[in-house]
């Protein structure tokens, strides 16, 4: 077969599912992934409609299911804290039917789980990056940020909104992305509202802040949705994010101030805009795209 050795960036669930099927039908995928280790966290997320019929026949459905948040409900709460609307756990979330509602984060390390799985398992270089990527006649030569060099077969970029791949093959970022106004925050604090599978939404004027425990999490989440004008920051400097999100939320009533306070110890916290790629095409030569970095 050929173009069997695939590097993919990013070990998200594009990069994790693409991981799963390449090796499925024959190639050998190698993920480089930036963090030091998978990364866990972010928002519940419903498995629905064609996502229903890839996980099952990935065969992970039932893992999926045994992992499923579980949430009851949720109620819109007022200032002074009173559920001033409530509905069932289907209606809030938005779940019909057969669909599946899982925190990203398990749904990653069900994906990862699959990908290690047996003798023949996905190599994963965590804590690296793709430094170059020059095309010869043998393949795709990578630099990777540790300094050491492979070639591949091909290359494909699951490397997130602002894609690494993308930016060393395609161009910069700036021709690509399209802001939609919005910022979004997220990461784990102490459950100490007592939820039980319950999502509480706070709602002011262009700032939505809320908080949930599922079946899954012994704490609880944290959640911000807030309208911006584009924010300067360097993506990479999470303090420099938290300062961000707590300026945003400043003299917010409700629980927002202990949701704050929070923010300090939060293991998992997570910041980004609402933005979307748009792209011609989404190979060029032996590079591809996939996911949130298309
Ligand atoms: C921790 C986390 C929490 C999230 N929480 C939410 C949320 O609450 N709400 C929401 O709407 N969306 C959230 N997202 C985004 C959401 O996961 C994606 O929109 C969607 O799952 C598509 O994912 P993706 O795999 O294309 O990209 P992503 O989920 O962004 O995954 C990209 C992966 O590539 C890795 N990566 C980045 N740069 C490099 C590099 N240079 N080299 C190698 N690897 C790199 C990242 O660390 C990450 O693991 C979150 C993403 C992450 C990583």
């Amino acid at each position: 077969m050929q173009n069997r050795n695939v590097l993919i960036s990013g070990a998200g669930i594009a990069g994790t599912a693409l991981a799963y099927w390449l090796r499925h039908h024959g190639f050998r995928p190698t993920v480089v992934e930036r963090a030091s280790a998978l990364r866990e966290g972010g928002y519940k997320i419903d498995i629905r409609g064609a996502a229903l019929d890839v996980v099952s026949r990935a065969g992970v459905l039932e893992a999926v299911r045994a992992q499923r948040t579980d949430v009851q409900g949720g109620s819109i709460v007022s200032a002074a804290g009173k559920r001033v609307a409530t509905l069932d756990g289907d209606t809030f979330g938005g779940r019909a039917g057969h669909d599946a509602e899982i925190l990203r984060g398990d749904l990653n390390r069900i994906l990862y789980d699959l990908t290690v799985d047996g003798a023949d398992g996905v190599e994963y270089l965590f804590g690296d990056s793709i430094a170059s990527a020059t095309e010869t006649a043998a393949g795709i030569e990578v630099t990777f940020d540790s300094g050491e060099r492979r070639v591949f077969d091909l290359v494909v970029g699951a490397d997130g909104l602002h894609s690494n791949t993308r930016a060393l093959v395609f161009g910069p970022e700036e021709r690509f992305i399209r802001d939609l106004g919005y910022y979004v925050s997220i990461y784990s604090v102490p459950n100490h509202l007592d939820l039980d599978r319950w999502e509480l939404t706070y709602l002011s004027p262009l700032r939505t802040a809320l908080t949930y425990s599922t079946a899954k999490d012994s704490g609880a989440k944290a959640m911000f949705l807030f309208a911006s004008e584009p924010l300067e920051y360097d993506r990479h400097d999470v303090s420099q994010q938290k300062k961000l999100l707590a300026e945003a939320y400043a003299g917010e009533a409700w629980e927002v101030p202990r949701l704050l306070a929070a923010l300090d110890e939060a293991p998992d916290f997570y910041f980004d805009s609402l933005s979307q790629a748009h792209l011609d095409h989404w190979s060029k030569g032996r590079t591809a795209l996939v996911g949130d970095s298309a």
